[in-house]
């Protein structure tokens, strides 16, 4: 499945096969198209406000300045076919026709239990997609919206769903059921699914190859830190216990997600404040965190800023995310019965060296040291730890949309 392609632009001829990694929110489409010899993003962008008023197509041709265009884009087809025109228009795109993409690569949110890889797309897999609307009824529904689309505009083109909850599914039955009567999870499918996978599963190979070992040979506990944020055990290569649950709103604190709390503290809110079901969820995942403890923002930039300037619950609000980060490192450490690296990643876990250090500090009983020089470099890429150190602690920049490129070339050549 390798194409021959011309690329506006250039003169040769690129020689390998173009992916189209798509990632549909409700009211937005983010794509990326890439050439997978080089691995470089040719084009990118974003519509945005599908089905709003004001919609508009943003996108970049590598080395451009970013185009934006006013557009209807009612709904997702509008949207994909839009995406299509600009890659193969004449001035801003960078294929000519859209034959030249050999496969596109859907991120999809929730494969529920039925998906524990990357998987071809046909109708039965649509359907089963759709089977897991129930586990993700925000997520789910714009992700088959975006392979309806593609199917309709280009239906002889090979389509992957990348799932985030599939590199979890090899965390075992004692990690991923929860203490509640079985028959919940027999009816319900209540448990564990986790979430970030595609980010936890690159950045942890990326850290295998930096150290020049095998996967398979590895330890590694990856904390992707951004607005939502999740820590995983990577054993081996497989996820062994990860801190998001049954929905991302379970482990670290976030930016506005309470993640762990006792769960009768949900009754007793629901009673106190006079909350449904629903005001109360809408309470713990847009409410809470970083922003309800802090009273000042979710965005840890200015958390970061109130802090310096003597702000009390700005010192709580750090305290309390770099402790979790802290202790699931040591737990997951004790989980895997062992630790070769640490990988930090994600916004916060990319640019904040004083998180970093925080979350690690008191752990140089299982081997972590940082040096401080080396965690105040800027770098896509960097080992942060000292030269003694027996854990490495590395900063990885994650590429999810480059991970799901890498899925979609791995699947087509099988
Ligand atoms: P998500 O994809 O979950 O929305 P990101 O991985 O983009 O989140 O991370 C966003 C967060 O990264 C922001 O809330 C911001 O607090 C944090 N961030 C970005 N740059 C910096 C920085 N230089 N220092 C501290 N935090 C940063």
């Amino acid at each position: 499945m390798y194409d021959v392609v011309v690329l506006p632009g250039h003169t040769g001829y690129v020689i390998d096969m173009m992916v189209l990694v798509i990632n549909s929110g409700s009211s937005s489409l983010k794509y990326q198209l890439i050439e997978m010899k080089t691995e470089r993003v040719l084009a990118k962008g974003l519509c945005e406000r599908i089905g709003l008023d004001q919609p508009a197509l943003k996108h970049t041709k590598n080395g451009d300045p970013q185009v934006v265009k006013q557009l209807d884009l009612s709904d997702h087809t509008k949207a994909m076919s839009a995406v299509i025109s600009i890659l193969t228009d004449k001035e801003h795109g960078v294929i000519t026709d859209m034959n030249d993409i050999s496969v596109v690569g859907h991120r999809i949110v929730h494969g529920g239990e039925k998906f524990t890889d990357s998987v071809l797309i046909d109708d039965e897999v649509v359907n089963e997609i759709e089977n897991c609307i129930e586990l993700a009824p925000l997520h789910n529904p714009p992700g088959v919206s975006g392979i309806k689309a593609c199917k309709v505009l280009m239906p002889n083109t090979p389509m992957v769903a990348v799932f985030d909850t599939a590199f979890h599914q090899s965390v075992p039955s004692h990690a991923y059921l929860y203490a509640l009567p079985y028959e919940m999870y027999e009816t319900y499918r209540i448990r564990k699914y986790g979430f970030h996978g595609t980010s936890h599963k690159y950045v942890s190979g990326r850290a295998a190859e930096l150290m020049g070992k095998k996967i398979e040979d590895t330890k590694i506990v990856t904390c992707h830190l951004g607005n939502g944020a999740s820590i995983c055990a990577v054993n081996g290569g497989k996820s062994m216990d990860t801190t998001m649950g049954f929905t991302p709103l379970a482990g670290l604190a976030m930016g506005t997600r309470c993640g762990d709390i006792d769960p009768a503290i949900v009754t007793f809110i629901m009673n106190k404040k006079n909350y449904t079901a629903e005001q109360v969820n809408d309470y713990m995942n847009k409410q809470s965190g970083m922003l309800g403890v802090s009273g000042i923002s979710s965005d840890f930039r200015d958390i970061l800023k109130a802090d310096e300037e003597g702000n009390e619950r700005a010192k709580i609000a750090l305290d309390m995310f770099c402790y979790r980060v802290r202790n699931y490192i040591a737990q997951y450490a004790g989980v895997m019965g062992g630790l070769d690296a640490i990988v930090f990643t994600a916004g916060v876990g990319e640019n904040n060296p004083f998180i970093r250090s925080r979350s690690t500090t008191r752990l140089g009983f299982l081997g972590i040291e940082i040096d401080e020089a080396k965690n105040n470099t800027k770098a896509e890429e960097i080992d942060v730890s000292t030269e003694n150190a027996k854990v490495r602690t590395f900063v990885i920049a994650t590429n999810e949309e480059l991970a799901i490129a890498r899925e979609c070339k791995t699947l087509l050549a099988k």
